[in-house]
């Protein structure tokens, strides 16, 4: 006997008739329902695809975040303990090694390097240097807390709903939500992967949505700042640009002690999405500060290297005394920084705001002296110089957006402050302030420089033929001339 045993075979006769008409039926039923109904079937197609991405990314947003705050409760009960067991012995036991970490710090991986100590400019030595990291490696397995799971878990859960309105993080709370430390180390691990699967799915569309504000790494980013106590709120965007998005957020508590944090900041999220940063390459490019780590970098790390830019610029101005925005921290891409302005409102930029001709005239000097300053003690050119990137706050004028600037003796450099000339001194001629230089009379101002050409274009051309000496220099001498402190004396071209 077959094993499978034998099919059944009770065959069932009918006419050809019947198999018609049971088809015809069929089919005319079909066509009903499709007339009836035909934007059920096209609807149903749509979301489909999309639904699943989104429930995706915010499900991987809401188990980081929770398994964030865990990871903080437990290392303060940690903590707790610590000093518990310690007392008051001389001989104390560190439980340093068994505190947890948030899998964005652990994974210090290449590209994890951040500026945080922002009293060095790592540019001005020939090799730059890092701080460590505040993290620890540990492995938290074999202690066991005493906190409360459920009213923990609860808490956390709520707390994620204060946070600023751009955060998805489910209906943790509808659900009355409270998970153990091993349900979210499960879950995590899931995360992990699902967000490797789906990084590789998406990938285009991730790059495709230029304007969507910031991805899930710069938010989670953002929202540890506020579970750190560094921030206490970040209330909402301030700008989106081209280039970056600056939220304004509430000062918190400073993690280091000392360091006092301003009660209020802004944010300023440099994109990730690549191809903005195409036409700013020349900037970059040839900035000897930057050159020699410019090749070796994929291009999520040379916007980082924006961030940096601008941080470092900013710490140079800050020494000199130039009103600007001053350095919080830098977290990858995203540069912390004084807000100017009060109560979330920006203070205006020269564009926008109208002055007196008191006011307008004082601006003028302000603005010359500032650049003076700049090129001479901070040995920088703007770059991007214009009405749009100056604040106008407490009476006095506020220079902001310096990512791109960049060292005089750049192969642009004279070239890009002949630019900013321009357009400062085309803003207060037109302005009525009759003092104001010419853009030729106050590049030779700014620089010391003493150009005699009589019309824009020798001009131009002196200043080029300029830059082409100085790099001519620069290959016959090495990348960086001896001569240069960056702290003082502006360049060579007298020589
Ligand atoms: P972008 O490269 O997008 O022009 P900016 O640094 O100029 O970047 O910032 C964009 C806008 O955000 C500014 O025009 C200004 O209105 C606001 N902004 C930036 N930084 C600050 C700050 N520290 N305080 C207040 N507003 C700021
Ligand atoms: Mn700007």
């Amino acid at each position: 006997q077959c094993p499978w045993g034998a099919p059944s075979t009770t065959s069932i006769s009918c006419s050809l008739a019947d198999v018609m008409s049971e088809q015809l039926a069929k089919e005319l039923q079909l066509e009903e329902e499709n007339a009836a109904f035909p934007e059920v079937v096209a609807a149903a197609e749509g979301p489909f695809i999309t639904g699943e991405n989104i429930d995706t990314s915010s499900d991987l947003m809401l188990a980081q975040m929770l398994q964030m705050e865990f990871d903080r409760e437990y290392d303060a009960q940690l903590r707790r303990e610590e000093k518990k067991i310690n007392g008051d012995s001389k001989v104390s036991i560190s439980f340093e090694n068994y505190r947890k970490v948030h899998p964005y710090d652990s994974d210090s991986s290449e590209d994890e390097v951040d500026w945080q100590d922002t009293r060095h400019d790592p540019y001005r030595a020939d090799k730059p240097t890092t701080t460590p990291r505040r993290g620890f490696i540990g492995k938290g397995k074999d202690i066991t807390t005493k906190h409360d799971e459920v009213v923990c878990g609860r808490k956390n859960t709520a707390r994620m709903e204060n946070f600023a309105p751009e955060f998805q993080v489910g209906d943790g709370i509808g659900m009355d939500l409270k998970l153990s430390n091993q349900v979210f180390n499960a879950l995590k691990q899931h995360a992990y992967s699902e967000e490797r699967r789906s990084a590789r799915l998406h990938e285009k569309k991730e790059h495709s949505t230029a304007e969507k504000a910031v991805d899930p790494k710069t938010r989670l980013l953002l929202y540890k700042m506020v579970n750190s106590g560094m921030l206490e709120t970040i209330t909402g965007c301030i700008s989106t640009g081209k280039e970056s998005v600056v939220f304004h957020a509430y000062g918190g508590k400073s993690a280091t002690e000392g360091k006092v944090i301003p009660p209020e900041c802004a944010i300023k999220v440099f994109k990730t999405t690549l191809n903005e940063f195409k036409n700013r390459d020349k900037y970059i490019k040839d900035d000897y500060r930057f050159k020699d780590r410019f090749s070796k970098l994929n291009p999520r790390k040379i916007i980082r290297m924006w961030a940096e830019k601008e941080m470092h610029n900013l710490t140079r101005m800050q020494n000199a005394g130039i009103p600007c925005p001053q350095v919080v921290i830098l977290k990858k891409h995203i540069l912390v920084m004084s807000f100017i302005g009060q109560d979330q409102v920006p203070a205006p930029k020269l564009k926008d705001v109208t002055l007196s001709n008191e006011d307008m005239k004082k601006a003028y000097y302000q603005i010359l002296n500032m650049m003076q300053q700049l090129y001479r003690e901070c040995n920088l050119v703007h770059a991007d110089l214009s009405e749009y990137n100056m604040l106008w706050h407490d009476g006095k004028v506020w220079l902001i957006d310096v990512s791109q600037s960049v060292e005089p003796t750049h192969p642009h450099g004279l070239e890009f402050l002949f630019r900013d000339c321009r357009n400062v001194s085309q803003f207060f001629q037109k302005g009525g302030v009759a003092e104001a230089l010419n853009e030729r009379e106050l590049f030779n101002a700014v620089s010391g420089l003493n150009i005699t050409a009589e019309n824009e274009v020798d001009f131009q051309a002196e200043i080029e033929a300029l830059e082409k000496m100085n790099e001519d220099h620069v290959q016959n001498h090495g990348k960086k001339l001896s001569t240069f402190s960056s702290d003082g004396d502006p360049p060579i071209y007298d020589e």
